[in-house]
């Protein structure tokens, strides 16, 4: 059956909806386009109609409506994920949550938001009250906090407090499933990691509780180094080290320093940049480490000083930001994630570097799992073909380094999380129906049609065999 989506969107009264089909389609998209594969795949995929609620009761409403008129339903915050999870690959509803933006308290610790409020908005209300987010993502001026949730993994500050899924980071999150009559699934502890990473498609996310840390004044740094294998050493050591504080450490191959025209004159041109982020009272020993590592501090900057000289955010330069900075100049550029097999071996970095060739830019995210340093490689790769970008993966793997496809719409294959058997038990429960963010998951159509509970006995066969 056709949806009459005129009459549809008169049922979803009093809540806001966009029918204009140009600001419909502009909400279908997101950032998909730096893989060219997913570009093809996704650019003419658009939703119908958008709903923007304001509260967990004209959501609540909203997705109700859904369940009974069979729509399908595609969450969207500010719509800057990578792997097109926003893109409504069926057509139907995109649920806005914007509008659900108020941070609803901060305490001891932690700070409970609404699932739609800006992420720079969350952090400029803890650092009046001495707090900050443990990490947050390069785009925080327009992703929202559910969505960092739904679709994110790790940020500025996971060098010092690991990515989302570290246990503790997430305190707390509630969600809505998709029934005629919307339940409120409260979940804490292990349970979060089920609707973390999920890429709405378990349940719809109405409110975040966030671990917290002290704020800090944190420098801006930038270093400059002649070899990338001793800019990457100094990452990796200032990510290690526990006498400096630290909320970031990237690396950046010289090559796409080219393509940051707003630190021309700022930085020694043609070398390698170690970006990153230091407390005030740490500079001297970070100075120290840059010497030990024959590198040069060409920048350390308060956030009043940048802003004078009118330099962008360090930030700007870092995980997926490092990428856009050479995909605004030239769109045939790509790239890819990549984990280090020994973040140690500062020479394997270097050698895997050479074996690569000439179309891959080396670029590393340094992050503590479990308190260990991870490194994972960003490359700005430039594309030639499909073909070309697998033989690069399969260099990577060569090396005993791990590939964590960028150029996949499955929430299984891509990212830092697999979809598993209790994960679909989750799906089933809170979307009994399937209609969050149909075609995501690979998984999903082998199990749709059992009970949560028979899906999840599927996990206790595979965890016995
Ligand atoms: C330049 C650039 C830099 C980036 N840097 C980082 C980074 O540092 N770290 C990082 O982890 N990611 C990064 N990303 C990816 C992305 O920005 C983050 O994942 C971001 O936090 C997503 O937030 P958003 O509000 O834009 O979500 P959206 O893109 O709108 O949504 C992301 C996913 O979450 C789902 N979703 C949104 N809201 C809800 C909800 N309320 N309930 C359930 N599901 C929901 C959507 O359906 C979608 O599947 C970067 C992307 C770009 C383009």
């Amino acid at each position: 059956m056709t949806q009459d989506w005129t009459d549809f969107a008169q049922r979803l009264a009093p809540v806001d909806v966009i029918d204009e089909p140009v600001l419909v389609k502009k909400r279908s998209r997101d950032f998909f386009w730096f893989s060219p594969i997913l570009n093809a795949q996704l650019k003419r995929s658009f939703g119908d109609l958008v709903a923007r609620p304001t509260s967990v009761e004209e959501l609540r409403h909203v997705l109700s409506e859904a369940y009974k008129a069979d729509v399908p339903v595609t969450c969207r915050g500010g719509g800057t994920g990578n792997y097109g999870q926003a893109v409504p690959l069926n057509g139907g509803l995109i649920v806005e949550t914007t509008g659900m933006n108020r941070v609803l308290e901060i305490g001891n610790g932690y700070v409970r938001a609404e699932a739609g409020a800006l992420m720079k908005d969350v952090n400029a209300a803890l650092i009046a009250e001495g707090w900050e987010m443990v990490m947050f993502p390069s785009t925080q001026d327009i992703a929202t906090i559910g969505g960092f949730i739904a679709g994110g993994s790790a940020g500025i500050g996971s060098v010092a407090n690991g990515p989302l899924r570290e246990a503790g980071n997430i305190i707390e999150l509630k969600a809505l499933s998709v029934e005629a009559e919307p339940r409120e699934h409260v979940v804490r502890g292990d349970d979060v990691m089920q609707l973390h990473h999920a890429w709405g498609l378990n349940g719809v996310l109405t409110e975040i509780t966030l671990r917290t840390v002290p704020h800090r004044n944190w420098i801006g740094c930038m270093a400059t180094f002649d070899s990338y294998r001793d800019c990457y050493a100094a990452g990796y050591d200032l990510a290690g080290v526990d006498t400096i504080g630290r909320k970031l450490a990237s690396s950046v191959d010289a090559r796409i320093c080219d393509y940051f025209p707003r630190l021309k004159g700022h930085i020694r041109a043609d070398k390698h940049l170690l970006v990153a982020l230091v407390p005030a009272e740490d500079m001297e020993p970070f100075r120290t480490l840059i010497t030990k590592h024959g590198g040069h501090l060409d920048l350390e900057l308060t956030d009043a000083e940048r802003e004078a000289k009118n330099i962008p955010h360090v930030f700007d330069f870092a995980y997926n930001h490092t990428t856009l900075q050479v995909l605004k100049a030239d769109r045939t550029a790509t790239y890819q994630q990549c984990s280090v097999k020994d973040p140690a071996d500062a020479d394997s970095v270097a050698e895997i570097g050479r074996a690569l060739g000439d179309d891959v830019w080396q670029h590393h995210e340094f992050a503590r799992f479990g308190g260990e340093v991870a490194a994972f490689d960003l490359p700005v790769i430039w594309f030639k073909s499909e073909e070309r970008l697998r033989e690069i993966d399969d260099i990577y793997r060569a090396h005993g380094f791990g590939v964590y496809d960028a150029h996949s719409f499955h929430v299984e294959s891509g990212g830092l999380h697999s979809a598993n058997y209790t994960h679909l038990a989750w799906k089933k429960r809170l979307d009994p129906k399937g209609l969050l963010n149909p075609g995501k998951s690979r998984a999903w159509d082998m199990v749709k049609h059992l009970s949560p509970e028979e899906i999840e006995a599927k996990a206790l066969e595979e965890d016995q065999s």
